[in-house]
């Protein structure tokens, strides 16, 4: 293959792929150790879509509360598949990782007494949600992206990473171009890291940022790496009915209530005892159960109805305010005077890149790849298992990110790592991919194609599933990756071509998406948020396990399975 001489080569002890939470952390804790570190990011780093995290951060701050009944609350939120060692770093230093992020300077709502303020979310024993306002992600965000800044980090903004660099067992950076201008660079690194977020826009009811488009998934399941527990996808209960667009479980967890169209509150019926606040999973199945009853509110009886009328009108306007401009917005209902529509929203990827404790990403269940880490909802360290609890996720990115830091300067530091010789050739896979979408000259389009994976997502492998529906979606996608090789975009140009970039982005999707389905088809079971109908019940026996999932160059998946690391909660049954 012919190399191209344009491509420009830069040299770096650490690069990383992703400049939400789980990056930034990371580029601060390696700028700060001294370490030449570049972070790659397709959007300003304010963009990404932790910046758009609602609800909260969870960690026992409380005296009535404790590490061991957050560690708890995760691993049965998880129905037992969070990897408890994992959970047990993570509620341990949850504390600590509140009191960091607010040195950094994110100000966090406080109580009467000064202290930070908490407030219950679902599907956990105590309040342990420490919020600013219904903005917690943003203003942590941009805490961490100016004490990053301080550091002197590196950011790449509107690069787009296409390629991982990964030959024999070891990764030395990636391939990635400039959106500007559509120039291709090699970033060559002693130690590489994956944060690129959600995957949530393969489905057409989601809650996710546009960007959120899984890409990391496939890049690296391309070079025949695994991808873990891939058919674990969390719904939201409260997406705003027509659009997926979030309203976070803080309108729950202030006290909003459900009913269906015959006004009553039906969560009675599915969780007697915790009631709007059960886990995520619960909730969304028995909003989509009263919809399928024909118990639906809304113009096409597809939402439920939450309550806040209720309220004292002070905790919306201060707790909740920009919930209440979205559902304004989007809806043209004000929660102040009237219910609102809400729907289950596709929301949060429980799988991804597998990794150990440390970070470090798995080349098999029991083998690592040198010199890689991964954090973040792109990755599965496995600490939400089946299913995740709200404010845990924002607790992941920032806590483990900032894990993958110290973990990658200390690697440099022992290491005696050498930067491996990149050549320009290492840019021809990317080149070859831009190059083939750019001159196709079929007769498809990238917005069709995504419309038909989205639409089959949601109502094949979406909150509830069969095997029959999982075989309908397999045959869809595969329909799909044919046909993507007809595809034309028009934009030839080499600026800004957005037309590129959304087909590359189709591209991932379409790939990510088949480790879903195929993983919802080989667990015959039902936990967290997998629920297969003709599979109701969990099955420890056979599945209390993870999957790990490769495809080769023909888009055929083959599959093994991990061990759960268990530790000091039984698995039980569970209830709420
Ligand atoms: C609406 C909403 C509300 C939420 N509310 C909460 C909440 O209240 N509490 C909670 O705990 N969790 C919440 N979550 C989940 C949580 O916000 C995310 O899981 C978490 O912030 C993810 O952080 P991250 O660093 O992994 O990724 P992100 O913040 O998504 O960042 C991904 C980064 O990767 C970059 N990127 C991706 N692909 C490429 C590429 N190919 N090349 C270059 N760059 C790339 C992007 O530019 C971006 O900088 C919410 C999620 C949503 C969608």
């Amino acid at each position: 293959m012919s190399t191209n001489p344009d491509v420009k080569i830069y040299e770096y002890d650490a690069v990383i792929v992703g400049a939400g939470l789980a990056g930034l952390a990371a580029a601060k804790e390696l700028t700060e150790a001294g370490m030449k570190t570049a972070i790659i990011t397709k959007l300003h780093p304010l963009r990404s879509h932790s910046g758009a995290a609602q609800g909260g951060i969870n960690a026992a701050l409380h005296p009535d509360d404790s590490t061991e009944l957050h560690e708890f609350d995760t691993v049965k939120g998880s129905d037992y598949l969070a990897d408890q060692d994992c959970v047990e770093l993570m509620c341990t230093k949850a504390p600590e990782t509140i009191r960091w992020a607010e040195r950094m300077g994110a100000v966090f709502s406080r109580d009467e007494k000064g202290d930070i303020a908490i407030r219950p979310f679902g599907g956990q024993s105590k309040p342990r949600a420490c919020y600013a306002k219904d903005r917690t992600g943003l203003a942590v965000l941009q805490a961490i992206y100016e004490q990053a800044h301080r550091a002197g980090i590196e950011v790449y903004d509107e690069w787009y990473a296409a390629d991982l660099l990964y030959k024999d067992g070891k990764v030395s950076g990636v391939a990635a171009y400039d959106i500007r201008n559509s120039k291709p660079a090699i970033f060559n690194a002693k130690v590489t890291m994956f944060a690129t977020g959600g995957h949530g826009r393969a489905y057409r009811f989601n809650s996710n940022a546009h960007a959120n488009t899984g890409d990391s998934l496939s890049i690296v399941a391309r070079h025949g790496l695994p991808l873990e527990d891939m058919e674990f996808v969390q719904f939201h209960p409260s997406g705003l009915g027509g659009s997926g667009v979030l309203i976070s479980e803080a309108a729950r967890g202030e006290g909003g209530r459900l009913f269906n169209s015959l006004g009553e509150r039906f969560m009675e019926k599915y969780a007697p005892n915790a009631m709007e606040l059960a886990s995520r999973d619960v909730v969304s199945r028995a909003i989509m159960e009263e919809v399928r009853q024909g118990r639906g509110v809304g113009k096409d009886g597809q939402s439920v109805n939450i309550d806040l009328t209720h309220l004292d009108p002070e905790i919306i306007l201060t707790r909740l305010p920009e919930l209440r401009e979205l559902a304004i917005a989007f809806q043209g209902q004000d929660m102040l005077k009237e219910a609102i529509h809400i729907s289950a929203t596709a929301h949060y990827s429980m799988g991804g890149i597998p990794t150990n404790i440390n970070c470090q990403v798995r080349k098999s269940p029991t083998e690592f790849v040198e010199g890689f880490y991964a954090a973040g909802e792109c990755s599965c360290v496995s600490v939400h298992g089946a299913n995740r609890l709200g404010a845990n996720s924002v607790l992941e990115a920032l806590l483990f990110g900032r894990h993958a830091g110290e973990n990658m300067v200390k690697e440099l530091q022992e290491g005696n790592i050498e930067l491996r010789k990149a050549t320009v050739s290492d840019a021809d896979t990317m080149l070859a991919e831009m190059h083939k979408l750019k001159t196709s000259n079929g007769t498809e389009r990238v917005p069709t194609l995504r419309v038909e994976l989205q639409d089959g997502m949601t109502k094949n492998a979406g909150v509830f599933r069969t095997k029959e529906s999982l075989e309908e979606q397999i045959t869809l996608i595969d329909n799909l990756l044919e046909r993507f090789n007809h595809i034309r975009i028009d934009d030839k140009s080499n600026t800004f071509n957005t037309d590129l970039q959304e087909a590359i982005e189709l591209g991932h999707m379409l790939e990510f998406s088949k480790f879903i389905v195929d993983g919802a088809l080989n667990r015959e079971e039902s936990r967290g948020g997998h629920y297969r109908e003709d599979f109701p019940t969990r099955d420890d026996k056979n599945y209390l396990k993870h999957t790990y999932a490769y495809m080769d160059k023909e888009f055929n998946m083959t599959h093994e399975w991990g061990e759960v690391v268990l530790g000091k909660f039984e698995p039980k049954e569970r209830t709420y």
